[in-house]
């Protein structure tokens, strides 16, 4: 834990594999930008790793002001120890009041580290962050300009919004997909400040022989148009209509968590709020209810097509079009429509 300091910077962490940054620090820079100009601080990303400098560039380009760069042989493929040492060391030297991490696996895993290494607060999974003020009602102490932690509890039934006004820095991993990329202006620089990490080979206690990466199966939140398929597509058999109707329109075969459980589809095409975010510009969702927690990852889209034989079905509230009817006579007809407009 540090002391309170009103002053420090909003820091990001700039998740790279093998030289290439994932997309969440860049994801990150763009609600940490926000959160920064808010406070009026600089905004900054710590770089850890093997020959990475030539990122600093990109992270400059999508808003931090600063990198703090961390460079060393030991950091060459991510493991816990040595990334929570520097960050740990880092935050100790220069203070930050807020630190964000992507909630993803390597976040999930650090985060949580660095938190307990220096007795600090942090947040999982957020789907928002925001400034604002809490006054504690009891004292009347008022708390100005925390960091509001925002994510679903309970099952996703209730939007919780947490804050830590004295363990800090204010820490939190952040869904992927939730915050928008920044559009990259390369006229933008950020400063370069390389920092030395203590590390020995103490620090790492497995060795890593070789790597083998299975990469996912789809690409979810880099399609602009999803065809969505529920637990009333029915079976694996019927899944396909969802992939035809995709393929006929270019798009990505989702799912709900209820198909995926029940088989009809693979865990990588899981939309909500324990899959992927996705904001595309045509969500088509087909015999879909719209539980919260599904529409925690999709209510971004910009246009929503629900088709479900219920008419009370919640997903409608949310939808742009309605189609009301059986999955089984709708999809066809539209596969069949597009073909003859091709
Ligand atoms: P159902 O709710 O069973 O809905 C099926 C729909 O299909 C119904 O509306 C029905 O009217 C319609 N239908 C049936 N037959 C037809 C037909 N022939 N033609 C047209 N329509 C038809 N869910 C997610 O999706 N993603 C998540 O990430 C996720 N995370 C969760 C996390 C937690 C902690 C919890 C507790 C739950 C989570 N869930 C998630 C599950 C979620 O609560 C719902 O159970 C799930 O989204 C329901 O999926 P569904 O809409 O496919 O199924």
């Amino acid at each position: 834990m540090i002391d309170v300091n009103t002053a420090g910077e909003v820091w990001i962490f700039a998740e790279q594999r093998d030289g290439q940054l994932a997309d969440t620090p860049l994801e990150l820079l763009s609600k940490g930008r926000e959160l920064a100009d808010k406070l009026g601080v600089k905004l900054a990303a710590v770089l850890a790793g093997h020959n990475v400098s030539g990122l600093s560039a990109q992270l400059g380009h999508n808003g931090a002001d600063k990198v703090y760069l961390v460079e060393d042989p030991l950091l060459e493929h991510y493991q816990t120890n040595p990334f929570a040492k520097v960050l740990d060391e880092l935050i100790r030297k220069h203070r930050p009041q807020i630190v964000l991490y992507g909630a993803t696996p390597v976040g999930r895993d650090l985060a949580p580290r660095v938190a307990s290494s220096m007795k600090a607060g942090l947040t999982a999974d957020c789907t928002d962050l925001q400034i604002g003020d809490h006054e504690v009602k009891k004292t009347g102490t008022v708390y100005k300009n925390l960091l509001f932690q925002i994510r679903p509890a309970f099952g996703g039934n209730i939007i919780a919004t947490i804050i830590n006004f004295d363990r800090w820095p204010q820490m939190a991993t952040v869904r992927e997909g939730v915050m928008p990329m920044p559009e990259p202006d390369t006229r933008r620089k950020a400063e370069i400040v390389r920092e030395k990490a203590t590390l020995s080979g103490r620090d790492l206690p497995i060795e890593i022989l070789r790597q083998e990466i299975q990469e996912r199966k789809v690409n979810l939140k880099a399609s602009r148009v999803i065809v969505a398929g529920g637990a009333g597509v029915g079976s694996k058999e019927n899944f396909k209509l969802i992939y035809e109707l995709a393929h006929s329109l270019g798009a990505a075969p989702g799912a709900t968590r209820a198909a995926v459980d029940l088989g009809f589809v693979d865990r990588d095409h899981q939309v909500g709020q324990t899959g992927t975010t996705v904001r595309p510009s045509l969500y088509i969702a087909v015999g879909i209810s719209g539980a919260i927690q599904h529409q925690a990852g999709m209510s971004e889209s910009k246009k929503i097509i629900a088709i479900n034989s219920d008419p009370e079905a919640p997903i409608f509230n949310l939808a742009h079009y309605k189609v009301v009817g059986d999955l089984n006579t709708v999809v066809p007809m539209m596969i069949k429509a597009i073909r003859e407009k091709v």
